[in-house]
């Protein structure tokens, strides 16, 4: 990957002027939302903006409003000088590194609210509905600044992508959301900020969620499970064989997420599970009734 220069920018004020400077000159941009500790799965959604777009804005922000726990917040892994180098060698134009306070001002009162299945199932269940309010309410200011034609999401966080869609078109927020598959390692395992805090021994263990879901995937594409039960049945079992018990392993419509009542359509296969003290989450999404039902990896 060749070295670039990335420009950081911490305020809202100067991200505008610096974002307007090159509209001016005809630049599209595009827009990656991270809260740091970049890896390979985030450098993707990065060189798919470079490739697509004049201006890549990636924004590293740890969210505090969408952490139902103070000492996930806390542990959350964080390296600025090292997210600006891989953010510039993925071809990223602008790295937007706002303080707490730039973004949550003392007198903030606002709050964005997607209602409904889309984030009262699966994260918001486990984690509160708050979860997604904090996510909704940080994208929307987000795209307020960065006013991007595009902005990328990851297909691994399925269910935000889902309410991110959901708010921007509710809201008429004039932005094209993209969803790019899952990045993985060879073995399966979905790339995560918070694989680093995995030791050797858990990331071994972790390894079933994604195989998990490969078995789940695969009990519909051979027929071997009948219902929406049975294929999470064989999804737990292969989590329980690796002493995991997954906080949901959950078959769902892949639009609403609702839960799925039969194996026909498009479905989400979603896992959240706890391993060696960190939560992980995976999904695979899947094409019932098909010949072969495709995973989206
Ligand atoms: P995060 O920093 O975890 O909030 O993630 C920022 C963006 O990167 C989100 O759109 C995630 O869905 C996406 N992302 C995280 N991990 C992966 C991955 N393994 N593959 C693809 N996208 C990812």
């Amino acid at each position: 990957m060749t070295e670039r220069i990335v420009q950081t920018i911490r305020t809202v004020p100067e991200l505008r002027d610096a974002i307007a400077a090159r509209r001016a000159n005809g630049a599209t941009v595009g827009f990656v939302p991270t809260m740091g500790a970049l890896h390979s799965g985030h450098c993707a959604l990065i060189e798919r903006a470079a490739r697509e777009h004049d201006v890549v804005v990636v924004s590293i922000f740890v969210n505090p409003t969408q952490f139902n726990k103070a000492e996930d917040l806390e542990q959350y892994p964080r390296d600025e000088q090292g997210d600006a180098n891989a953010a510039a060698s993925a071809g990223a134009t602008i790295c937007f590194t706002p303080s707490v306070e730039e973004i949550y001002p003392t007198d903030f009162a606002s709050s964005v609210r997607v209602r409904g299945p889309l984030t009262e199932t699966l994260e918001g269940q486990e984690r509160g509905v708050g979860h997604f309010d904090g996510m909704a309410t940080v994208v929307t200011i987000l795209l307020n600044v960065v006013a991007p034609d595009v902005v990328y999401f990851g297909a691994k966080d399925a269910q935000q992508a889902l309410v991110v869609r959901r708010f921007t078109a509710d809201l008429r927020i004039p932005v094209e959301v993209v969803t790019a598959d899952t990045v993985r390692d060879a073995d399966g395992l979905a790339l995560s900020s918070r694989n680093a805090r995995l030791s050797a021994g858990g990331r071994e263990q972790a390894l079933a969620i994604s195989a998990g879901l490969q078995a789940a995937a695969e009990a519909i594409s051979d027929g071997s499970a009948t219902s929406p039960k049975d294929v999470a049945a064989v999804g737990v079992e292969r989590l329980r064989a690796a002493g995991i018990t997954p906080e949901y392993f959950a078959i769902t419509d892949a639009e609403t997420l609702e839960p799925a009542r039969q194996l026909s359509g498009k479905l989400l296969i979603a896992c959240a599970a706890t391993v060696d003290g960190v939560r992980l989450i995976d999904n695979l999404t899947v094409i019932a009734n098909r010949e072969a039902a495709t995973a989206n990896r």
